[in-house]
């Protein structure tokens, strides 16, 4: 066997070196208990000393990126990789916010112009590339509704097939776009959580491949990459503060990876400071951090696709946050549309309410005067907001139309 990554359990910390398919650690897999987070969630490692060693000198981190960061995910070959275009998603400074000058630099990377939508692609394309080496045809996954559609769409363009099951209650718009990419569409009567748990079920009867979030040790490879162009973005400069909107506590992770790995071979000697941003309806990873034992609320949000009531990734971002001095906030529905309406009016960008929650907690700590003058700060645009149409409605009320009269539209105009 001569692969080039190994696993590390997050919760026992063995390392597993297997080609077969692996989900989780066999032995903490075990004492998984319903309404708990994850244990035995798989870390990827790769061999980084020779990453560093074969690559040596100023160009290391260009060779990587032309290879498409190869070296540094778990697929063998780029052709795996969907034609689509997906990453390289663009970067905007802004300097004012609620009408007054920001006295610290702020950078939004719009992760919504993803194929689509969301930032979930990043995961998606590396599940379905690797099912591709395996000759896989099939990929299962549970999803509030960015994921799904991701997977269906990516699946759609691999020609490969793809099982979602959604939360009866996930935004019409995902599942319209879910319907519409072709794939199996199934909604559950139950929460996301009962979801992920029937589709695991489903994979264990089944042996149908699983693309489950923090389940599948591959998501975390996919979405990392942002962490890559975060850097390649600044010209290698480490943003000082990294806003990331958590629910099940992955994509957070995956930054935290992406610049652990920057550090590994070199690249960089720190971790920027990253800020899991929750919404106050579903605080379930923040509220946990400290706690002996793991409890559990009802999430109750606006932000569907950060609405989790067990954060599967939990482990991992504890470890992660507690290693290198992340912080938390928690937003209200109305700071989140609120941060909505901001960018949109400020930047011509239409986030969805889970990824404006990252902006409203920056512009909370803004407010609070918590944001050091002068420092760099980047807040992460993971979905679009034509998403979820719905749960702007009750914010935002469309004009009637007015007479077909030029006289009519001039008084309307008060001009
Ligand atoms: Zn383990």
């Amino acid at each position: 066997m001569n692969q080039k990554f190994r696993y590390q359990c997050v919760t026992c910390e063995k390392e597993i070196v297997t080609d077969e398919i692996i989900y989780l650690c066999p032995d903490c897999e075990r004492k998984n208990k319903p309404g708990e987070p994850l244990r035995g969630v798989l870390k990827v490692i790769y061999d980084y000393d020779m990453i560093s060693d074969d690559i040596s000198g100023d160009s290391l981190f260009s060779v990587i990126k032309d290879d498409s960061y190869l070296d540094l995910l778990p697929i063998e070959q780029s052709d795996t990789i969907p034609g689509l275009r997906i990453g390289h998603t663009p970067m905007y400074e802004v300097d004012t916010f609620e009408g007054k000058p920001l006295s610290a630099a702020l950078y939004i990377k719009n992760d919504a112009r993803n194929p689509t939508l969301s930032l979930k692609d990043r995961a998606s394309v590396i599940v379905s590339a690797f099912a591709q080496q395996k000759g896989i045809d099939t990929i299962v996954t549970a999803s509030t509704g960015n994921a799904g559609s991701s997977m269906a769409g990516i699946c759609a363009a691999q020609g490969q097939k793809a099982i979602v099951i959604v939360p009866e209650n996930a935004p019409f718009e995902k599942l319209t776009q879910i319907a519409m990419y072709g794939a199996t569409l199934i909604p559950v009567k139950g929460t996301y959580d009962d979801a992920f748990d029937l589709s695991v079920e489903l994979t264990k009867k089944t042996g149908i491949y699983n693309r489950n979030t923090a389940y599948n040790p591959f998501t975390i490879e996919g979405k990392k990459i942002a962490a890559f162009e975060i850097y390649d973005d600044l010209l290698g400069e480490i943003p000082d503060n990294i806003f990331i909107p958590v629910g099940d506590g992955v994509i957070i992770s995956a930054i935290y990876k992406g610049f652990e790995e920057l550090m590994k071979l070199h690249l960089t000697k720190s971790m920027p400071t990253i800020v899991a941003v929750q919404a106050e309806g579903s605080p379930n990873l923040v509220d946990n951090l400290d706690r002996e034992v793991f409890k559990s609320v009802k999430s109750k949000t606006i932000a569907d696709s950060i609405s989790v009531d067990v954060p599967r990734n939990f482990h991992m971002t504890a470890k992660y946050m507690k290693s290198y001095h992340g912080k938390a906030i928690k937003v209200s529905d109305d700071e989140i549309i609120q941060a909505s309406l901001q960018l949109g009016r400020n930047t011509g960008i239409f986030a969805e309410p889970s990824a404006a929650a990252a902006l409203a907690g920056f512009l909370k700590m803004h407010r609070m005067n918590k944001i050091e003058e002068k420092s760099v700060n980047l807040v992460m645009i993971t979905g679009s907001g034509m998403k979820d149409m719905a749960a702007i409605k009750n914010y935002l009320s469309l004009p009637k139309p007015i007479p077909n009269d030029l006289d009519k539209l001039l008084r309307y105009l008060d001009l």
